[in-house]
């Protein structure tokens, strides 16, 4: 079955292939800046820090040893002043840079994602899983915050901080600097060990809450079905086994993450409570002067702060982690169809279609679906397609709409290969009319209006009437002003398909592909849309798939595929008088069986 491809995505198909990899810094330049502009204020944060801790050491060593005045400490006072009005401007102004930043990145994210989804096309996305991708694009954006404003800056602060207090220290106290040089390296080591497995832990935890998000969007589109089949209780069972699975993940991440911020707590504070024991001990010995000794003693917890940060910021960096790699995957998903900048050629007037030798292999296969397809759809004529179930139909279709390309042969547009045109361009000339619409959740008027955003309200209406989906609209409360639902759930069968009728009929193409459209109309309904279509199709090139025999009314040839390959091309009567389809009247709305 064919899914219609709205003309916004059409839009954004792109003219440039990606390039072969591609990385989050590679997809955003400007996000290096962005991380290197946050770490320039925090490295300013940490040197305003260091002399703040300094002034504060020399203050407290003048009221302990000299006890001076007011005005012999004053200057002191408006310097440390000074300093610690710097600290909160420079602090918030890092806060402010990294959170703006991180909003446009995800916001740029977002749209690069859902842009790249929409050049991938029907063909790739259908193979995905709707609720896991919704969940990528939501909740797995949101946590990059996390990842890019707090995890990224902080590993290398954890680095360049402890660094540069040691430049600090060295002159002023060897012994002391050798004792945080030695003690450093344990956190780190401390968390490279648990490191791993947090990071499996909290990609596990991601993956199952995708898998969530999955499922229950399956449940709830299913719930009819599930409810027919009085499957609500199992379900309900299922639904409370996954969340279980998924409560589980997350209660093991959560306890690797507190039990590595217990433990990296506590060599902290015995590290920093050894650095105190030490300079305690060369106080009394006077192996120290008490302004060096408080100094480096206020700077050790800034010595380990920021690797205790790391660690702080490290669960819900994971996290972010995990679901940057799989929006890296989705960009890196490679593209089925070549784009080209713009056309060499572009067919006008009536269009005549023509297959040469045409092959296609889906990528998991390892059968070609279609073989040697050697056909010709005249201009202004309706084509019937017919063939069992999986003999190939949808695919040929495919092709045509360029959901894919071609492995092998080619299609041709008036005598012009389809490949030669840029695919929003080629896209133009071709309507779709599925055998289920999707109807998005908005008025009646802009579900019409996603064909032609240009058309005026008059031609919207127009194109109803000649759908004979008016008379129904009017009779609604709000006539086209009326909601419908998420794929039309406000709507029967029989007027979302003459919603999309109406589209074709705005969309004003010249070729036109009717997936069995009456396949799961009441007879009513079905007289309608047959009327409907009839008029559609007049003065265009229609490639009609058709599973049911009363379709090929409207057909003037038949084109018979069984296995991938074309078996028969000839009038509708000549095929429908052979031997293999007996038809009595009371059966012509059956489905054709070869
Ligand atoms: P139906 O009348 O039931 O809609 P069809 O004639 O339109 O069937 P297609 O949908 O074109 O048949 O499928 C032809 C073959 O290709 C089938 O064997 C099907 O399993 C396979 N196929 C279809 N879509 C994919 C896909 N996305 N990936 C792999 N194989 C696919």
């Amino acid at each position: 079955m064919l899914t219609e491809t709205s003309p916004a995505a059409n839009g954004s198909q792109s003219s440039t292939q990606e390039p072969a990899r591609i990385t989050l810094f590679a997809a955003m330049p400007w996000l290096r800046s962005l991380v290197a502009l946050t770490l320039f204020c925090d490295l300013l944060v940490t040197l305003l820090t260091i002399l703040q801790l300094f002034l504060l050491s020399k203050l407290l060593t003048q009221v302990f040893l000299h006890h001076p005045t007011f005005s012999h400490v004053s200057s002191l006072l408006w310097l440390l002043l000074a300093t610690l009005g710097g600290h909160a401007l420079l602090s918030g102004a890092s806060e402010i840079v990294a959170q703006r930043g991180t909003i446009r990145v995800k916001a740029v994210l977002r749209q690069r994602v859902y842009a790249h989804l929409l050049r991938l096309g029907p063909a790739s996305v259908q193979n995905e899983r709707t609720g896991e991708l919704a969940a990528t694009l939501g909740e797995g954006i949101e946590r990059l915050d996390a990842y890019l404003s707090r995890y990224l800056p902080q590993l290398v602060l954890s680095v360049l901080v402890p660094l540069l207090i040691l430049l600090v220290v060295f002159p002023f106290d060897l012994l002391s600097a050798l004792l945080l040089l030695l003690t450093a390296p344990i956190i780190p080591l401390l968390m490279m060990l648990v490191g791993s497995s947090a990071e499996r832990q909290t990609r596990l935890q991601w993956v199952a809450l995708t898998r969530m998000s999955a499922h229950f969007l399956d449940v709830v589109q299913g719930l009819p079905t599930l409810k027919l089949f009085g499957r609500g209780q199992a379900e309900q069972e299922r639904v409370a086994r996954i969340s279980d699975a998924f409560r589980e993940k997350t209660m093991s991440t959560l306890r690797l993450a507190f039990l590595s911020g217990a433990v990296l707590d506590f060599m902290v504070a015995m590290a920093i409570g050894l650095v105190a024991v030490m300079l305690g001990v060369r106080l009394l010995a006077h192996g120290i002067a008490l302004q060096d000794a408080l100094f480096v003693l206020l700077l050790a917890p800034e010595f380990y702060r920021p690797l205790r940060e790391l660690g702080a910021a490290r669960h819900t960096g994971l996290e972010g982690k995990a679901s940057a790699a799989r929006l890296v995957e989705i960009l890196n998903q490679p593209l089925l169809v070549q784009d080209v900048p713009f056309a060499t050629q572009i067919p006008s007037g009536s269009l005549e279609i023509a297959f040469h030798s045409v092959e296609y292999t889906y990528p998991d296969n390892t059968q070609a679906t279609l073989r040697d397809i050697e056909l010709t759809l005249p201009a202004c004529t309706c084509t019937a397609l017919v063939g069992r179930s999986g003999a190939g139909k949808s695919t040929l279709a495919r092709l045509l709409l360029r959901h894919m390309e071609c492995g092998q042969g080619e299609i041709t547009v008036n005598g012009l290969p389809i490949t030669a045109l840029p695919i929003e361009v080629w896209r133009q000339y071709v309507a779709l009319v599925p055998q289920r619409p999707y109807l998005f959740y908005d008025t009646i008027l802009a579900n019409i209006r996603l064909a032609r955003p240009s058309a005026s309200e008059n031609e919207i209406i127009q194109a109803a009437e000649l759908a004979g989906a008016l008379a129904f609209i009017q009779r609604l409360p709000e006539g086209f002003a009326t909601l419908v639902g998420e794929q039309g759930t406000r709507l029967s069968a029989g007027q979302a398909q003459r919603i999309a009728i109406a589209r074709a009929f705005l969309k004003d193409a010249p070729l036109l592909i009717l997936d069995e459209p009456t396949s799961s109309l009441d007879p009513e309904s079905e007289q309608a849309v047959r009327l409907a279509l009839a008029r559609l199709a007049q003065g265009r090139t229609v490639l009609l798939i058709a599973h049911r025999l009363n379709t090929l009314a409207a057909a003037s040839r038949v084109v018979v595929l069984e296995e991938g390959q074309l078996v028969e091309v000839g009038s509708p009567n000549a095929w429908l008088r052979r031997e293999r389809v007996q038809v009595r009247p009371s059966q012509r709305g059956e489905e054709i069986r070869l």
